[in-house]
């Protein structure tokens, strides 16, 4: 255990071309385009990892790529890249104009470990004999109260939890660098940057949103991010099993719109990837679990992008049960089968109800950050809460504020072509900013 490494808390300014909030796949994209240009770019991203959402996800629609094969070349360059800074398991204070640049103050939490000398061996892992629900892997599995985040986190350095830490000091007797600081403080840095690309991202509406779906306490009744972990080939369990008993579930069901289109919720919207993610995950199941029954319960299947009737044409095909049904009720049976209330749409709107192992719960998208509560400047939410874009039709990623623009699902709801798109129009608009008013080189 080394006591120097306390992270300084007057570090020297992060002044950039382009400042980044947010390391999912759009902010990434964004910082490539814009560093591709000759800009510096600072990334700032909360989470002890970048990669955002994606690199949780099993594989993607409508082209059933690996997920992570796709995110993590993208990871790697943004962290190779000499034009791009990131800083990870950081939040940014409020975003201030000052003249024509913006000024922020980036906080960077305590890792309790020394990043510079940390060479993810992941000792300190092995030797803590804490264990707490993984984060990464929506709480299906364990983790250490020290860890790497996941196998292909970029930086690939350990996190200690000190809110679970009994301080053994186990793991700074296992590290071979000595690079485990109990004393280390988060650090403060002044950041200033010509332009600011907002790529907050969503997080997921609450599977206790609805009561009526069994208030996040039935074990069987499992999010779609869990449901992404039990797919994904190195997910927690490494194959397809229900929660309560470990049982290889023979009649998996779909509920859709599970908090989304659902004014009493405060989600009036479409969430827009939901039907696409269900229906992926169908065919990925149908795949692992190939005699089991797989239904889907909906209102509309909504498939408006390129190539998306045809992927559920193709779930059709493959024996996907598409109901056309409204869920009124989940309930359980002594053995933790969910138990699922249907009002048929069609063949005479009856009312039915029907066991099943296991439900995914297709939940809706929610804003990542609030633009007006964070202090983005003059960076204003739409009546949803996303990032507001008042030239949605003309310039989708500009906002209220000059020089801060949007990208990703920051603005709302949205798939990874779309993110990525966006991406690269933000990154454009960032650099004619930063041209049409003399920003261009740091001062
Ligand atoms: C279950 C599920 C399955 C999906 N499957 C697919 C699929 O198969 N195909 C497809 O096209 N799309 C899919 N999507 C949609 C896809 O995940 C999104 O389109 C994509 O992740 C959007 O990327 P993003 O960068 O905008 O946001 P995110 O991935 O949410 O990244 C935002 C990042 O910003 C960080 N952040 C937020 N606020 C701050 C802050 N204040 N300071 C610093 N950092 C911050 C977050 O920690 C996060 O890392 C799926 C979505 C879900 C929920
Ligand atoms: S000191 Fe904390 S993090 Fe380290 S091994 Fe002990 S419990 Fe785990
Ligand atoms: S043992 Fe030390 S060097 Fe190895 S991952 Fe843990 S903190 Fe890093």
């Amino acid at each position: 255990m080394t006591a120097s490494a306390t992270v300084s808390a007057s570090a020297a300014t992060l002044d950039v071309d382009v400042l980044v909030v947010g390391g999912g796949i759009a902010g990434l994209q964004s910082a490539l385009e814009a560093a591709e240009q000759g800009r510096k770019v600072l990334v700032v991203e909360r989470q002890p990892s970048i990669g955002g959402r994606m690199i949780n996800l099993s594989k993607v629609f409508p082209t059933l790529d690996c997920a992570s094969c796709i995110t993590t070349p993208r990871m790697a360059s943004a962290a190779h890249h000499p034009n791009i800074t990131i800083r990870t398991y950081s939040e940014l204070g409020p975003i201030r104009r000052e003249g024509p640049r913006f000024t922020s103050t980036l906080r960077q939490k305590a890792r309790y470990v020394d990043e510079a000398a940390c060479i993810g061996c992941k000792r300190c892992e092995e030797a803590c004999p804490v264990f707490v629900p993984d984060e990464y892997e929506h709480a299906l599995g364990a983790r250490k109260a020290i860890r790497i985040p996941f196998t292909n986190a970029i930086p690939q350095t350990a996190v200690l939890d000190m809110d679970h830490c009994t301080l053994c000091g186990l793991c700074a007797k296992a590290c071979p660098t000595d690079c485990i600081d109990f004393l280390q403080e988060d650090a403060e840095i002044p950041v200033t940057a010509g332009a600011v690309i907002l790529a907050t991202g969503h997080e997921l509406t609450s599977m206790a949103a609805k009561p009526e779906y069994g208030r996040a306490a039935l074990p069987n009744v499992i999010s779609p991010m869990q449901a992404e972990r039990l797919l994904a080939p190195h997910g927690a369990y490494g194959r397809v099993l229900r929660p309560s008993d470990g049982k290889i579930p023979d009649s998996i069901a779909y509920v859709q719109c599970a908090g989304s289109r659902d004014a009493s919720l405060g989600v009036p919207y479409c969430s827009r990837v939901c039907c696409m993610y269900a229906v992926k995950q169908a065919m990925l199941l149908s795949g692992s679990l190939p005699v089991a029954d797989i239904t889907i319960y909906y209102m509309d299947i909504r498939a408006f992008g390129k190539g998306y009737e045809q992927f559920v044409a193709s779930a059709r095909a493959m024996g996907i049960n598409f109901v056309k049904a409204k869920v009124a009720r989940i309930r359980e049976d002594a053995d933790h089968n969910p138990i699922v209330r249907i009002e048929r749409q069609e063949a005479g709107g009856t009312v039915e109800e029907v066991r099943h192992d296991l439900v995914v719960l297709s939940l809706g998208m929610l804003p990542g950050a609030d633009p007006e509560r964070e202090g983005f400047a003059g960076v204003l939410r739409d009546a949803d809460g996303f990032v507001r874009t008042p030239e949605a039709k003309l310039s989708p990623t500009l906002t209220d504020e000059p020089g801060i623009f949007v990208a990703g699902t920051a603005a709302g709801p949205k798939d990874i072509v779309d993110s990525i798109q966006d991406a690269g129009g933000a990154a454009m608009e960032a650099l004619r900013h930063l041209r049409s008013n003399g920003l261009e080189g740091r001062p």
